[in-house]
């Protein structure tokens, strides 16, 4: 045998999946008039709502941008306080930060990995400065918003839905129907990030969806430097400057991507859960493993696919096995180190090991496996039996 033998190419927790079309889509904005802020954002946005359901919605440069757009257009600042997850990527707390407000945790529900309702009235009653929630639907699977909604309403806060994992799922409403994520069926907006790894992706983007015709306008205004045009106002090169807004817009480039893109999501997402079905058939009765989680009447976009592995009973550490799985080409990721646990978060706030127990035994026994919707069988069959051999 040849040492020239062709390597196995790396496979990733997660990639995009473009294509001819995608690549057309973009090259002819780049061939007509206007490239950024013409026609083809308003298509992405139309689009957006008529798929989620939403009444309005508003794209912008990434997801972190359309956090902090959210959290600026719900009002937040000093004074105030955001309640999120200890388990979700730092950009969610970092929104909140931007604006001056202080972001707060609570701890996660151990089996959906969500924000565990029962224990949000606690930390809201301690802090009553918290004026929002801002629930993650980690891996993809929605939250309990219904749940969330309830005490939100009940409390007057405003719930901002990081979605940035879960375009293309359902939640289940209390009459025991299902309604898409981004329709903020019990929230004022959602938030979506169209990074690569995520549901669809124009290189980097964001977008906003909302039903409130009042956050839809703070919306547009923070994205665009805080102008706008006065009603009634005829001087055609005439703007106010309102409020500090920013520049956080998307191209018509990447726009033309997204509808290209969105077209597809279904298709997206029914590969992906047919991957994740593959591992919960192949691990479900591991010793060693916790597949991810499913909930009756939800429907995930199985972002990622979290499993949990009982390091100290399988005697390797979790340095070990990700070398086991790069000898294997396969390039797994930790999702997520809790941001309670960051340098910038324990300095700035005080807080340590054992604050969030849930969330941190979770992070200490989780890895996320390759999904994708160009992943093969082929490929998903070589991580199963690299997994299986990686703990025997
Ligand atoms: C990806 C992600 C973001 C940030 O999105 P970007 O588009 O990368 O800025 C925020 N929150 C969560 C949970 C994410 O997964």
């Amino acid at each position: 045998m040849s040492i020239l033998k062709k390597k196995r190419a790396m496979i990733s927790y997660g990639r995009q999946t473009v294509n001819e079309q995608d690549v057309e889509a973009a090259v002819s904005v780049l061939r007509s008039s206007m490239i950024t802020q013409g026609p083809v954002v308003e298509e992405f946005e139309r689009e957006l709502c008529a798929y989620t359901g939403a009444k309005y919605a508003v794209c912008c440069s990434n997801g972190t941008a359309a956090l902090h757009l959210a959290v600026l257009a719900a009002g937040l600042g000093p004074g105030d306080g955001a309640l999120t997850t200890p388990l979700t990527f730092v950009a969610t707390a970092n929104s909140a930060l931007f604006t001056g407000a202080t972001p707060y945790f609570s701890d996660i529900d151990p089996v959906t990995h969500n924000l565990d309702p029962s224990t949000i009235e606690s930390t809201l009653d301690a802090h009553p400065e918290i004026s929002a929630i801002m629930p993650v639907h980690f891996a993809g699977l929605p939250s309990d918003m219904a749940s969330i909604g309830e005490i939100a309403t009940r409390r007057s806060l405003r719930v901002i839905e990081d979605a940035c994992h879960a375009l293309g799922a359902e939640e289940a409403t209390v009459d025991g129907g299902v309604a898409k994520v981004g329709a903020c069926t019990y929230s004022d907006m959602t938030v979506f990030s169209f990074h690569p790894v995520k549901s669809i992706t124009t290189g980097e983007g964001g977008a906003i969806t909302t039903n409130d015709a009042e956050l839809y306008e703070r919306l547009k205004s923070f994205r665009n430097h805080g102008m706008r045009k006065p009603v009634g106002e005829s001087r055609r090169w005439f703007y106010e400057v309102e409020a500090l807004g920013y520049n956080y817009r998307l191209t018509d480039i990447q726009s033309a991507i997204g509808v290209s893109q969105l077209r597809r999501l279904d298709f997206f997402i029914e590969r992906r859960s047919e991957i994740a079905a593959q591992y919960d058939r192949a691990f479900g009765s591991h010793p060693l493993l916790t597949t991810a989680p499913t909930v009756e009447g939800v429907k995930s976009a199985h972002h990622l696919y979290p499993i949990e592995i009982d390091f100290s009973a399988a005697g390797i550490s979790r340095e070990e096995w990700f070398s086991r799985m790069e000898a294997r080409s396969i390039l797994p990721q930790v999702h997520y180190i809790p941001v309670h646990l960051h340098k910038y978060y324990r300095e700035r706030f005080g807080f340590s090991v054992g604050d969030f127990p849930r969330a941190e035994a979770f992070y200490a026994k989780e890895v996320s496996l390759p999904i994708f919707p160009n992943l093969t069988d082929v490929e998903a069959k070589h991580v199963v039996e690299a997994v299986l051999a990686s703990l025997e």
